[in-house]
C-alpha cells in the first residue's frame, strides 16, 4: 500500500509539473506559431527556400502545440460533462474511422450488443480513452493483424469487488480493446500506466496515451486490467460504472459523438 501511495504522489507531483511546463510552453509557441503562419502572407514573394523554413517551423510549432494540448489535457484530471452516454454508438463510430483510416493489413471487428448498458459520462473523455488504445493496437501491429472492439453488461457482486479494490459492487460495462501485435514485456507491464513512459521513438509517442486514458477511467470510478502475451497480443479492458436497465436502444437520439467537445 505504501508503494502505491508514494506512486501516486509521484505521478501528481509529474502531473502537476508537466502541466506547469506546458501552460509557459503554450505561451511560448503561440506566438511563434502565428508568426510562421503570418510571414508567408506578409511576404508571399519571397524565395521558395524561406517559404520552405517557414513552412517547417509552422509544422513543428503546431506538433509542439500538439503535445501541450496532450500534456494538459493528461494534468487536468477534470470532471468533465456528464450525459448518458451510449457507448455502444460511440464504439460503433470509432470503428468506422478506424476501418477508414488504419491499414488494410489491419482487420477490424467490433462486437457489442444492442443492449449495452449506459454510462454516465463526457463523451469527448471516453472516445479519447478508446481512441488511444486503437492508436497503441496499430502500432503493436506494424506487419498487420486483428484490432477487436467489444462491449459486455457486467454485474460486479461483492465476491468480485473483494478481489478487486476498485471495483465496486453494482452495474458495470466493460470495453475490450484486443490486438494480435508484438505485446508488452513483463518488464514493462508496470510502467505502461506511467506517464512519459514509451517505448516509441522519438517523435512517435509521448507515453502520455495511457496514463491519460487511466485518468479519464479513474474520474469516471471505473478501472483498466491489461493482459498482454508477448508476440501473441495484448488486452486492455475498461470497466465503467454503468446504469443498469437503460438500454442503449431506450435512450431518444441524438447522444451526439463529438470530438470537439462541443
Ligand atoms: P505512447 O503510445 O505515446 O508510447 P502510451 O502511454 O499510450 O504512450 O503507451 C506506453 C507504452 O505502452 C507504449 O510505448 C508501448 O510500449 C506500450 N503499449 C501500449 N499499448 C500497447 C499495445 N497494445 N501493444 C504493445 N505495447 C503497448
Amino acid at each position: 500500500l505504501e508503494a502505491q501511495l508514494f506512486r501516486a504522489q509521484r505521478l501528481e507531483s509529474i502531473g502537476t509539473l508537466a502541466s506547469g511546463i506546458a501552460h509557459d510552453l503554450n505561451n511560448i509557441l503561440t506566438p511563434i506559431l502565428a508568426g510562421a503562419q503570418l510571414l508567408p502572407l506578409k511576404f508571399p514573394d519571397a524565395d521558395e527556400r524561406t517559404h520552405h523554413l517557414l513552412e517547417i517551423l509552422e509544422i513543428n510549432a503546431k506538433r509542439g502545440a500538439d503535445l501541450v494540448k496532450q500534456v494538459l489535457s493528461f494534468a487536468r484530471g477534470v470532471e468533465g460533462k456528464r450525459i448518458n452516454l451510449q457507448i455502444r454508438h460511440l464504439i460503433v463510430e470509432i470503428s468506422k474511422v478506424l476501418k477508414e483510416t488504419l491499414p488494410k493489413t489491419i482487420q477490424v471487428s467490433v462486437d457489442v450488443p444492442h443492449d449495452l448498458w449506459i454510462v454516465s459520462g463526457d463523451s469527448t473523455q471516453i472516445h479519447q480513452v478508446l481512441m488511444n488504445l486503437c492508436v497503441n493496437a496499430r502500432d503493436a501491429m506494424p506487419n498487420g493483424g486483428n484490432l477487436t472492439i467489444s462491449g459486455k453488461n457486467l454485474f460486479i457482486d461483492e465476491n468480485y469487488a473483494q478481489m478487486n479494490l476498485e471495483a465496486k459492487v453494482g452495474p458495470y460495462i466493460v470495453i475490450t480493446v484486443s490486438d494480435t501485435g508484438v505485446g508488452i514485456p513483463d518488464e514493462n507491464l508496470d510502467r505502461i500506466f506511467e506517464p512519459f513512459f514509451t517505448t516509441k521513438e522519438v517523435g512517435q509517442g509521448t507515453g502520455l496515451g495511457l496514463s491519460t486514458a487511466l485518468g479519464i477511467v479513474k474520474s469516471h470510478g471505473g478501472f483498466v486490467t491489461v493482459y498482454s502475451e508477448k508476440n501473441a497480443g495484448t488486452r486492455f479492458k475498461i470497466y465503467l460504472p454503468a446504469i443498469e436497465g437503460i438500454e442503449t436502444h431506450q435512450i431518444d437520439e441524438p447522444q451526439v459523438v463529438n470530438a470537439q467537445g462541443e
